[in-house]
């Protein structure tokens, strides 16, 4: 049996070369694993997934990135079907001319997508759709609230108060549970009020103010207790360097000192 092994690997490396040779450019991983794995799953699969003639190409793009004839539209679709094991995928269907498996499964995450946002932002392009179809497909979405919702989120994010754009869709589709996706700049009203009472209380305490900068300082204000509408919500670690909008990374500065240490 090592004969038949080491004949398969010098005719698949025979193989690549050929088509090397035929593109005159290096390859990328699916180029070559459509080499390695030549034979009529891979003829049907491209003449699906890298026809750019296609009339569902437009669309696809729409929520995969690159370039179809570089294979990447079928590299995500294999991706989805194969969980991940495109090579395993490839070599068990290699000799098989039926991708009706890898057709419906990529056309029913589309499907899917289609159904639960009513539109589509450019931000939709290249989000890992397979690994959100297979957490959420089963759930039940009102498709005029999630895009309100994305909508909404978007609005937020252009005003500097979410960082990270691409996963709105995610939160949104989580229920809008896990904050950390987001990187939310903004603390909630209700971390606000219990870091104000904690350091109004301290501050009292030991007859200093209730906003660290000024307590440190020799003014006046060295022992003024502000109103929480005076004071704004800080982040210990800058929010810009990674800080997270938590309780724990909160503090109450008076409006001065929240300016004056600047925007972060
Ligand atoms: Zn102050």
């Amino acid at each position: 049996m090592p004969e038949a092994t080491h004949d398969d690997t010098e005719a698949e490396i025979k193989d690549w070369f050929r088509t090397i040779n035929i593109a005159g450019k290096p390859l990328n991983d699916q180029e070559l694993l459509n080499a390695t794995y030549s034979g009529p799953f891979v003829t049907a699969a491209k003449a699906v997934f890298s026809n750019s003639s296609n009339a569902n190409m437009q669309k696809w793009k729409a929520f995969v990135a690159g370039d179809e004839k570089r294979q990447a539209i079928l590299a995500k679709a294999l991706e989805w079907v194969s969980k991940g094991d495109v090579r395993d995928y490839l070599k068990d269907h290699r000799y098989s001319s039926d991708i009706t498996e890898l057709t419906r499964y990529f056309e029913s995450v589309i499907a899917w997508i289609d159904g639960v946002f009513k539109e589509t932002r450019s931000e939709m392009c290249g989000i890992e759709w397979g690994r959100l179809y297979e957490t959420y497909h089963v759930q039940p979405y009102d498709p005029d609230k999630v895009w309100e919702r994305v909508e909404s989120l978007f609005a937020d994010a252009d005003d500097g108060k979410i960082q990270n754009r691409r996963n709105i869709f995610e939160y949104v589709l989580g229920g809008e549970v896990d904050k950390k996706l987001l990187k939310v700049r903004m603390f909630s009203v209700e971390i606000a009020r219990k870091v104000y009472r904690r350091q109004t209380e301290e501050a009292n305490a030991r007859g200093v103010s209730n906003c660290p900068d000024c307590a440190s300082g020799h003014k006046a204000n060295a022992s003024r207790i502000y109103a929480f509408s005076e004071m704004e919500a800080d982040h210990v670690s800058a929010w810009s360097r990674g800080g997270d909008t938590a309780e724990a990374n909160c503090q109450m500065l008076c409006k001065h000192h929240n300016r004056v240490k600047g925007n972060c």
